[in-house]
């Protein structure tokens, strides 16, 4: 059990999709847009080792999208269904980042679950991509049985923190789009010291953010508090998953060696250490990656 109890979520606030997505959105520019804005979204780095351009194309198969909302959800099934866990998660991190942003207006990305492949901002997505953030719609797109794969796969513990931290990550992408470091920031580079990197660090640092609001910030729908306090056991399933998807740890795990010029996403020491940043200052403020020589 991770939400509260007394807690409910109303449904709509996350959509999703099935089957094959809409005609492909061009992006400007083209291909190499589409694999630059790749990169710089992917919450993976590349783990499978497909190359980008054929997992986000602009332009692809037409068909119809069936879609739908997640709908209302109970606490028990907030803490047992990944669409529900989803969707109030979604909603806890809506109620944080709007009490705890200062200087920029946080709104609300739209959020997508869906199978398979679908449309989006930044060219059709499959499932491959792992989820994702497009700053083009301000959308984040994921797949749940990325879940899955981050067990299975990477070799993650799993569980519904490191679930929420996957989502929270991507939600971290939203706040720097609307604060403008995804504007302001190199996102095409590769290497250790790389804005690419320090994106990503600093989404890790406010997933940790959120964590460490999320018990104490109450859902203004019902009055109560989003999560009980995180346990010890808990919070090292989050850090667990944030070791990995590191690069180090994904290079290693794919037999190639670790090479930290190619790396865009951080080491999984580096991923574990920003997350606990933002965990214990529980404000954004802590989250500077771009402003310090100690990553
Ligand atoms: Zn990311």
């Amino acid at each position: 059990m991770t939400f509260q109890e007394g807690g409910s979520f109303e449904g709509g606030r996350v959509g999703t999709r099935r089957g094959v997505g809409g005609k492909g959105i061009a992006i400007g520019g083209g291909g190499i847009g589409a694999v630059l804005v790749t990169l710089l979204v992917m919450f993976l780095a590349n783990q499978t080792g497909t190359d980008p351009n054929q997992l986000l194309n602009p332009g692809g198969v037409g068909g119809a999208a069936q879609e739908d909302v997640v709908g209302d959800c109970t606490v028990e099934q907030a803490n047992t269904d990944r669409q529900c866990r989803l969707s109030a998660t979604i909603q806890s991190l809506d109620a944080v980042w709007a009490g705890t942003l200062t200087g920029a207006d946080a709104g609300q990305p739209a959020v997508w679950s869906f199978e398979g492949s679908t449309s989006t901002g930044c060219g059709n997505a499959t499932s491959a991509v792992g989820p994702f953030y497009c700053p083009t719609d301000q959308s984040i797109y994921l797949d749940l049985g990325f879940f899955d794969q981050l067990t299975s796969q990477l070799g993650a513990t799993g569980g519904p923190l490191a679930e929420e931290y996957v989502v929270a990550h991507e939600y971290g992408h939203h706040i720097q789009q609307v604060t403008g470091v995804m504007d302001r920031a190199d996102r095409g580079g590769t290497g250790a010291e790389s804005d690419s990197v320090r994106v990503e660090l600093q989404a890790d640092c406010y997933a940790g953010v959120w964590a460490g609001n999320a018990a104490t910030t109450v859902d203004p729908d019902t009055g109560v508090t989003f999560l009980e306090p995180i346990t010890q056991d808990e919070l090292a399933t989050a850090l667990d998953a944030a070791s990995a998807v590191g690069d180090d740890r994904i290079q290693a795990g794919s037999g190639g060696g670790v090479n930290p010029e190619t790396w865009t996403h951080g080491s999984s020491a580096q991923r574990q250490k920003w997350f606990m940043v933002g965990y214990d200052a529980k404000k954004a403020a802590a989250c500077d990656t771009f402003g310090t020589d100690d990553l």
